[in-house]
């Protein structure tokens, strides 16, 4: 007998799981598929990405439901759009051999009535993401009132996109005696509550931390300044000539900027967000897929659904608010038996996340020097080396050869492989040979350094901020950068928030006299330096303002960066204001001449430049094409400056 056989599926299930390939239940699916067999009973199962909590879920529905009646008896929640028709295929996968049976995905941004008609026909299991699925509840497009199995997949990545209220009012229209299974890689406050909220007595599974990849992926970061960031960044892409990675942002706006940043400076690089439309996502994913995009660049949303195995490297550009996070992101990395590895790029008001994060990976993370530019240099050369070793020949160039012989019969070997190296090599030489060294020693960032200022500032909750709106437009009124201002604490009728000693005087001033909506602001330097506050931002993060109501930190603005010089007074809608870009990023982008001005790449085989084509995603096919394309005719520094915004 099978080990799934002993689990006690049925035949059917047993013949597609043989057909899929799997031979041994994952932990979750041998501790989970007997109990909800056996009883009808509510779940709450932990467990991390990749541990194959689909099929823990998915094998017990297929079993449970009548196949023979028309009437929806399954509902799946999962977050986003890529992740449920990632579980939507899955099931059908796994029912392919239950005749009758019929599964419709509902999700946003595809047609309503295509997907109310595939209802109407009769559809034993829906898989939905809360958004479409509270908007056909509401039209009357689908009757879960019968239901006998809800599954909460992901939970803790569905509360924190915001979806608390619409997950609420759709199960509001279920029968109370179904059962509800809910599936999450982390067990944060909100997911405990809803758990308490929606749940009776369930029963408790947890697959120790033990992602399946989890043991093949290494954890190291790097310490830089935040203005270094992205030297930092470029450093590792050039010290790795074949990575493939995910580079993760905190928002929309930062994933766009750096993926433009990359494509300028002749990477293959693309962003992942959710302003592109979902032709551009399938575009860039495409591409991504067949390597024709070496750096995706991503927001943690954008990201949720990407199943693409090899990928060497997950980059944390920026940690996320919520280091719960982390686990998701390094998840991408590591799969299918391959080993990978995860970067944190840690800034000062960052280095402490890391802490935070051991705890929760319980694993150590290395911390890695920024590697010089002159390593940089040997590793690229060995690199065109070992590539000229295994270019295979194209004997198209062979009725040339004989003047091209001619033009170079006067050097040796030994002059021609010289050459042939400098023409590659020169331009990243003059790159690095005078870069600096971006690595800040630990001993700089310790928290007792007395380099920082708490301020207490009179607006709060109740003029609508939350910590990272705040964050936004102190961010955006004073010109500094993300970094620049931490501990950002917002209580009811006031709010602290921290900066370096060097922004004092700036902050000081541009406060002396302003007003919002018509009230004075104000500002005093707080003789509470913040310390020993530790992860305040984070639990307010989670608290049903900052979480629920903004719906995460993806959705946020972006559209309306150019009307961003209202500043006192301006009684329009105060969230446009604070969503803007402030000027800071141009500043960096623009002005720190050194490191900015990309080399291209040398090692011409990848697609380089065909990548700023389709970093918008919207060039079509024809930019498809360009993996021989090189950019070493593109000259250091010709960036498109134009481009960015000199507001
Ligand atoms: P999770 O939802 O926990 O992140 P998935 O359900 O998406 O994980 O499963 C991850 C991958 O592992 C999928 O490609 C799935 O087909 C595969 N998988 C699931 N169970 C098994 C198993 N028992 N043996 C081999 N592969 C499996
Ligand atoms: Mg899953």
């Amino acid at each position: 007998m099978s080990k799934f056989a002993e689990l006690g599926l049925e035949e059917n299930l047993l013949k597609a799981i043989e057909d899929m390939g799997f031979t041994t239940p994952s932990d979750v699916q041998e501790k989970a598929i007997p109990v909800l067999l056996e009883k009808d009973t509510d779940m709450v199962s932990l467990a991390q990405t990749g541990t194959g909590k689909t099929a823990a879920f998915g094998f017990p529905m297929l079993q449970k439901i009548d196949i023979g009646s028309r009437t929806t008896q399954g509902l799946i929640l999962s977050p986003t759009r890529e992740l449920c028709l990632q579980i939507t295929n899955e099931i059908k996968n796994y029912g392919k051999y239950c005749k009758g049976l019929n599964v419709v995905a509902v999700y946003g941004g595809a047609s309503i009535s295509d997907q109310a008609r595939d209802i109407k026909k009769g559809a034993q299991i829906i898989v939905a993401t809360p958004g479409r699925m509270k908007d056909m509840i509401g039209r009357r497009m689908i009757d879960i009132s019968k239901i006998e199995y809800c599954v909460l997949d992901e939970a803790d990545e569905m509360l924190n996109m915001g979806f608390y209220e619409d997950i609420t009012e759709i199960l509001s229209y279920s029968p109370d005696d179904k059962s509800t299974w809910l599936f999450s890689a982390t067990m944060p406050r909100e997911v405990s509550n809803i758990a308490k909220k929606f749940m009776y007595d369930p029963v408790e599974i947890t697959v120790g931390g033990k992602n399946m990849g989890a043991e093949n992926v290494s954890h190291e970061y790097y310490l830089v300044n935040a203005r270094d960031r992205y030297n930092a960044l470029k450093r590792l892409a050039d010290a790795n000539p074949s990575i493939f990675s995910v580079i993760f942002c905190r928002t929309k706006r930062d994933t766009q900027k750096v993926a433009e940043l990359l494509i300028e400076d002749g990477y293959s690089a693309a962003a992942l967000h959710g302003d592109l439309s979902q032709n551009q996502r399938d575009l860039v994913m495409k591409s991504f897929r067949n390597r024709q995009i070496q750096m995706l660049v991503a927001t943690d949303v954008a990201a949720r659904g990407i199943d693409v195995d090899d990928i060497t490297h997950v980059i944390n550009y920026q940690l996320s608010d919520e280091i719960e996070t982390y686990t998701h992101r390094s998840g991408r990395t590591g799969r299918a038996g391959k080993t990978g590895i995860s970067i944190v790029i840690a800034s000062k008001s960052e280095s402490r996340k890391i802490h935070a994060i051991e705890k929760i990976i319980q694993k150590k993370f290395i911390l890695k020097e920024v590697p010089s530019g002159m390593e940089i240099c040997e590793v690229q050369l060995f690199h065109l080396a070992n590539k000229i070793k295994q270019t295979e020949i194209n004997h198209d160039i062979d009725a040339y050869l004989p003047n091209i012989n001619e033009v170079l019969e006067e050097f040796s070997k030994e002059e021609l492989i010289k050459k042939v190296f400098s023409v590659e090599f020169t331009r990243f030489y003059n790159y690095y040979k005078k870069a600096k060294d971006l690595n800040v020693s630990a001993g700089d960032m310790s928290e007792g350094s007395k380099d920082t200022v708490r301020y207490f500032i009179n607006i709060g909750g109740k003029d609508d901020f939350d910590w990272m709106s705040l964050k936004d437009f102190l961010k955006e009124m004073l010109h500094l950068d993300q970094d620049d201002l931490y501990k950002v604490d917002v209580k009811e009728s006031f709010s602290f928030f921290n900066t370096d000693t060097k922004h004092q005087e700036l902050v000081m001033d541009f406060f002396k006299d302003f007003e919002l909506e018509g009230r004075r602001v104000s500002v005093e330097i707080s003789k509470d330096t913040g310390r020993g506050k530790r992860g305040g931002r984070d639990r307010d993060r989670g608290g049903s303002r900052g979480g629920f109501k903004s719906r995460g930190g993806d959705r946020r603005g972006g559209g309306d960066r150019r009307d961003n010089k209202r500043s006192s007074g301006s009684g329009g809608d105060r969230r446009d204001n604070r969503r803007s870009s402030g000027s800071g990023d141009d500043r960096r982008g623009g002005g720190s001449g050194d490191d900015r001005r990309g080399v291209g790449r040398s090692d011409g085989g990848r697609s380089d430049r065909a990548g700023s084509d389709r970093g918008r995603g919207d060039s079509g096919n024809s930019g498809f094409k360009g993996r021989s394309r090189r950019s070493s005719d593109k000259p250091a520094g010709s960036g498109t400056g134009g481009r960015r915004r000199r507001d």
